[in-house]
């Protein structure tokens, strides 16, 4: 039969050929039959040895390093895998007629909710590894395992089952999602190749067919030609040289051809990422998003468990730069315990002040000695960075104070940047929202991300005047510092540093060297000419 091509977006770049893993068949609540009952409580028993077997090899790995903590942070999750109660209740469910993914996620959720409730903090802080656990034996369970090589289809996917569900996969296509929905910020950074937005025909796909995610193009086709499976392979083992290309030259310094010096930092989420970013020469992080591993939690985390997911990251930072940003709940990323209001970022945070001080605890705690910078999410006025100086200083107690800065990623902090600038030791311009918000798209659902839209372009560069009229660094940490086309004109108009997802870390540093800057600043003033000309003429 012929190629059937089915069109998306492209949201995370590559292409892959691979077999199809379809999640979210089991979301449909369908009981099977009694006879089918016996393959899945095997299936299930299966899936959850696979996971066991792959966290001991990650442990293994870990121990290798010399990453004891870590190690044994996973290890505990092998522990909980072979919680007999949790394999009770797996048994149970498919006793009932649940299929086995099914019956992992709902006795997940169950050992989950029951941890949750125990008068031990050590162990309540559990739950969510628990929840994450099912997600991944649930997902083994799926076409019986997500090999390497295998190809995630679904509806939707929220960030944190890309984290999860990425580092086995080497590629995505979903029915809905955006290309700055965070699932795909998560999937550029991990260099999986994905496609949003495909629709419902994308569901058609059977378990274990073999399909081409092009996320170059926006393309998933079924019934691939040979050649274009050939191409797709050809495909990866350039880009796998490519990185090997980008972790050699690590060492080099990011310097345009002129002379002039730009730092490249990476985002991260993960100790994945921040690993892959510094192999490929990052110097230091740009954007710690804290948020990402709690998007299961049923509470504010604890001091404990922030503890537990800064540590490790920040203990890696030897005379590198650690920028570490406060929750920025809401939006695509809202854990159940944050209602659905609109209230985000920042102002969320002020409005919980105890949970403000035990981040701001826990980030101090796991940063000592380190470089560290404070970075203040969706802020849209000054004061706000003024309210978290004031707790920061109540917290400090007397310890040296890390650098205080405002993300600039609202129209409304934009317009207000010079006031901003007053408070803060560094501004640092999210691209991603404020491209979304001064345009009027939905972040979750949009196609584009017109950064250089000339009302965007000149909101920001009017911020990055605003910071060196007050002489503090500016720097950009959304996607579009790594967009081919917006980059040159960041540099160009003056952005200090350029803080990028891991697998772009590389890149990015190549084309600074590429870059000259004289005429990178010439073009972008002309752009931002001809912005100003547009504006006025529209008045
Ligand atoms: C941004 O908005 O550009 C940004 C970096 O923040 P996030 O993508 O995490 O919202
Ligand atoms: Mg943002």
């Amino acid at each position: 039969m012929a190629e059937h091509a089915l069109q998306g977006v492209g949201a995370a770049p590559g292409v892959v050929a691979g077999k199809a893993i379809v999640l979210g068949r089991f979301d449909s609540d369908d009981l099977i039959a009694p006879s089918e009952r016996a393959e899945h409580l095997e299936r299930a028993r299966a899936s959850l040895e696979a996971e066991i077997k792959s966290l001991e090899h990650i442990a293994r790995e870990l121990q290798k390093r010399g990453w004891n903590e870590d190690a044994e942070i996973v290890e505990t999750g092998v522990l909980m895998a072979r919680d007999p109660g949790l394999v009770a209740r797996v048994e149970a469910h498919v006793v009932d007629g649940h299929s086995a993914p099914a019956a992992l996620t709902a006795a997940a959720e169950e050992s989950a909710d029951l941890l949750a409730r125990l008068d031990d903090p050590t162990l309540a802080q559990r739950a969510d590894d628990v929840r994450s656990l099912g997600r991944r034996a649930a997902a083994h369970a799926v076409g019986a395992k997500l090999a390497a090589g295998s190809v995630l289809i679904a509806t939707n996917l929220g960030p944190a089952d890309v984290a999860d569900l990425g580092l086995s996969a080497t590629g995505a296509a979903l029915a809905e999602g955006g290309v700055t929905a965070h699932a795909a910020i998560v999937a550029r950074s991990l260099g999986v190749p994905m496609v949003v937005g495909v629709g419902p025909e994308l569901l058609d796909i059977e378990n274990g067919e073999e399909v081409v995610v092009d996320g170059d193009q926006g393309l998933v086709i079924r019934r691939p030609d040979p050649s274009r499976v050939d191409a797709a392979h050809e495909k990866g083992i350039r880009r796998q040289r490519a990185r090997e290309e980008a972790r050699s030259r690590r060492d080099e310094p990011a310097v345009t051809a002129d002379g002039h010096r730009v730092t490249v930092l990476v985002n991260a989420a993960t100790m994945a990422e921040a690993i892959e970013g510094f192999e490929q020469g990052a110097e230091g992080i740009g954007l710690l998003r804290t948020e990402l591993p709690f998007l299961d939690a049923r509470a504010w985390p604890s001091l404990e468990r922030q503890t537990e997911f800064l540590k490790p990251i920040l203990d890696r930072l030897v005379a590198r730069t650690a920028t570490v940003r406060l929750f920025d709940f809401g939006g695509d990323k809202t854990p159940p315990f944050v209602g659905s209001g609109d209230t985000r970022g920042i102002r969320l945070l002020l409005e919980s002040p105890e949970a403000l001080r035990t981040q701001l605890s826990a980030i101090l705690a796991a940063g000592a000695g380190k470089d560290l910078r404070i970075l203040v999410p969706m802020v849209t006025h000054a004061s706000h960075l003024d309210a978290v100086g004031q707790v920061l200083h109540e917290v400090l107690d007397g310890r040296p104070r890390p650098l205080l800065g405002a993300m600039i990623e609202t129209p409304e902090a934009a317009t207000d940047a010079s006031a901003i600038a007053q408070t803060a030791d560094f501004l640092s311009l999210g691209t991603n929202d404020l491209t979304q918000l001064v345009l009027g798209l939905d972040r979750e659902r949009s196609k584009t991300a017109p950064v250089l839209d000339v009302r965007v372009l000149r909101l920001i560069a009017a911020t990055i005047r605003a910071a060196h009229d007050a002489r503090i660094p500016i720097d950009v940490c959304g996607e579009a510092a790594s967009d081919p086309g917006a980059m040159a004109v960041l540099v160009g108009l003056g952005v200090d540093e350029l803080s990028v997802a891991a697998s772009r870390v590389g890149l990015v540093r190549q084309w600074v060297r590429e870059l000259d800057f004289a005429t990178a600043r010439k073009e972008a003033e002309e752009l931002l000419r001809q912005a100003g000309d547009a504006a006025s003429q529209r008045v």
